[in-house]
């Protein structure tokens, strides 16, 4: 039977390129989408190519910041597909700001959407996955989180606690087949990043021994082999992929 896959913020970037690796290596795909508009905007034509390399892919809708969207659209997916065997906690926002002129609203919202919601996911969809007794967590975190950036305090807490949301998470649900690891992105060209100016992006640019910005596709291969048989005994881990930026 074809393993599901859920993608959090699976309608755009680096999470739609995770959905088509995830269809590529067989798996059906589940596109979560924040909205209606979002859905019909992006989610779907990202489950239509999905569906054209021959699996089966829908959007669920959910706000993974609120708890509660959170058990009904697990519930719905393992409704939809029977199982639910791979989740990549992907959806995340920035709202840059310097430290002391940071609005309280500012650090509360990066923090439920970042955060909080690999909490509300991780749980939902850890019971289904003990229950099974096997799945694959991967979450997205960033070098952000484990190293720090000017104007991201918020962004940067987000990131580094799902570092130990991550070795938690492994900790609990080893024992039950369950692997987590997460994927440490460093600039990757996305609707996220488009919006910093040419100037920080040269500066950026700099310091990244490759040469060039990383594409959406090379965090989704990371993905993809941290959820295939092949990392079967690798749980954990931080894996960073940033062209050499922070070494
Ligand atoms: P993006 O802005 O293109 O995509 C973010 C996705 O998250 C969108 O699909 C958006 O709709 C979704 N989302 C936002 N809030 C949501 C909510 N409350 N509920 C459900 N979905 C929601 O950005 P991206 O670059 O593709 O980022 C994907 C992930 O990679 C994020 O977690 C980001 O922090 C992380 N990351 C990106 C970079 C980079 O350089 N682009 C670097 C490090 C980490």
């Amino acid at each position: 039977m074809a393993k599901t896959a859920l993608i959090t913020g699976g309608s755009q970037g680096i999470g739609a390129a995770i959905a088509r690796r995830l269809a590529d290596d067989g798996m059906n795909v589940a596109i979560n989408c924040l909205d209606e508009y979002n859905r019909d905007t992006h989610g779907e034509a990202v489950a239509a190519e999905c569906r054209q390399r021959g699996v089966e892919a829908e959007c669920f809708i959910a706000d993974v910041s609120v708890h509660a969207q959170c058990d009904e659209m697990i519930k719905a997916i393992k409704e939809r597909f029977g199982s639910l065997d791979v989740v990549v906690n992907n959806a995340g926002i920035t709202a840059d700001g310097l430290l002391v002129r940071m609005k309280e609203e500012q650090y509360d919202k990066v923090i439920a959407v970042n955060q909080k919601s690999v909490f509300n996911i991780c749980k939902f969809a850890g019971a289904v996955m003990m229950r099974q007794r096997s799945g694959r967590i991967i979450n997205v975190s960033s070098v952000a989180g484990l190293y720090g950036n000017p104007g991201q305090f918020n962004y940067s807490a987000s990131k580094a606690a799902i570092v130990g949301m991550t070795l938690t998470a492994a900790k609990e649900l080893g024992p039950r087949g369950i692997t987590v690891n997460a994927v440490a992105p460093g600039f990757i060209k996305s609707a996220m990043t488009d919006v910093l100016s040419d100037e920080l992006k040269e500066k950026i640019l700099a310091q990244i021994p490759l040469g060039h910005f990383g594409q959406v596709e090379d965090i989704a291969n990371t993905v993809s082999f941290l959820a295939s048989e092949n990392a079967s005994y690798i749980t954990g881990q931080v894996i960073v992929i940033d062209g050499g930026m922070m070494m």
